[in-house]
C-alpha cells in the first residue's frame, strides 16, 4: 500500500499568481518519485481546513485577491499557528507570506492583520520589485525564480531569512534578505513557480512531511539533470 501524504493548498481561487500552482503540482510529481502519493485538498474562503494534514502550500495575488482571503483566514489563523508550531511543513508565496506575518499595509494605507506564523511586517511601497531573482540560502543552495511585489517586508527576531540575495531585489531591496522561516514555515517572494526549478526545497516540504507521519523517510535518488538546465537558463536570464 502506498504511503499517503495529505496536502492543503490554500485559497488556489483567488492567491494562485505568476505559475504559483505550479508548486502543489511539483509536490505531487516529486512525491511519486519518492514512493508516495499524495492527497490535495483544495481551501477556498468558507471551506474546512483540514485537521489532518502533512504540507500547507498557498501562493501569491494581488491586493484585491488578499483581500478576498482576508477574513476567513484571520479565522484560521489558530488552526494554522497550531500546526506551524508542531512543526507542519508550509510554503507560503508572495501575497500569503505577507499575511502570515503581523500585518501588510497596501499602497492605499489599508492595514490587513496577519496571523503572525513569521515574524515579519510587510508595507507597499510606490516602487514595485520586479524581476528574475537569485538568492544564496545555507539550506537549500541557490534559490532561483522571479519576483513581483508592492510590499517590502522586514524580518523580527523570530525569523530567519530563508536567503541573502545575489541578483534581484528580494524581501525589501534594503537589508539583502529574501523571504522568512521559522519553524518548518517558508514565505518567499519567489514566483516562477518556485519548486520545479529549487527540488532541494520540494524534497524538505516532502522529507520533513513524511518523517513526521511515518516516524522515518527515505529519500529516492532523482535525476535533476533536466532541472540543472532548467535552472542554468533561469539564471542568465537578465534581471
Ligand atoms: N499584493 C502584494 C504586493 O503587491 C502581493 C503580490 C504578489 O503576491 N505577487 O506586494
Amino acid at each position: 500500500m502506498t504511503r499517503e501524504l495529505v496536502v492543503a493548498q490554500l485559497y488556489p481561487r483567488d492567491m494562485n499568481i505568476y505559475g504559483d500552482n505550479g508548486n502543489v503540482l511539483a509536490v505531487l510529481r516529486r512525491a511519486e518519485k519518492h514512493g508516495l502519493s499524495v492527497r490535495k485538498i483544495t481551501v477556498n474562503p468558507g471551506d474546512k481546513m483540514p485537521t489532518d494534514v502533512d504540507i500547507v502550500i498557498g501562493g501569491g495575488g494581488q491586493d484585491s485577491g488578499q483581500t478576498r482571503v482576508h477574513e476567513d483566514l484571520l479565522a484560521k489563523q489558530a488552526q494554522l499557528r497550531d500546526l506551524a508550531e508542531s512543526g507542519t511543513p508550509m510554503l507560503m508565496i508572495c501575497g500569503l507570506y505577507q499575511l502570515f506575518g503581523h500585518w501588510f499595509r497596501t499602497h492605499t494605507g489599508e492595514e490587513m492583520a496577519g496571523i503572525s506564523v513569521l515574524d515579519v511586517t510587510t508595507s507597499a511601497e510606490e516602487k514595485r520589485l520586479i524581476g528574475n531573482i537569485v538568492t544564496d540560502s545555507g539550506l537549500f543552495g541557490e534559490i532561483i525564480g522571479y519576483e513581483n511585489h508592492s510590499g517590502q517586508t522586514f524580518l523580527g527576531e523570530k525569523s530567519t531569512p530563508l536567503g541573502r540575495v545575489l541578483v534581484g531585489e528580494g524581501n525589501n531591496a534594503k537589508d539583502d534578505t529574501e523571504g522568512a522561516r521559522s519553524h518548518n514555515v517558508i514565505g518567499t517572494y519567489l514566483h516562477g513557480s518556485l519548486l520545479p526549478k529549487n527540488p532541494a526545497i520540494t524534497d524538505f516540504l516532502i522529507s520533513t512531511a513524511a518523517t513526521r507521519r511515518f516516524g522515518e523517510f527515505e529519500s529516492a535518488v532523482i535525476d535533476d539533470a533536466l532541472v540543472e538546465r532548467a535552472r542554468e537558463s533561469a539564471k542568465r536570464r537578465p534581471r
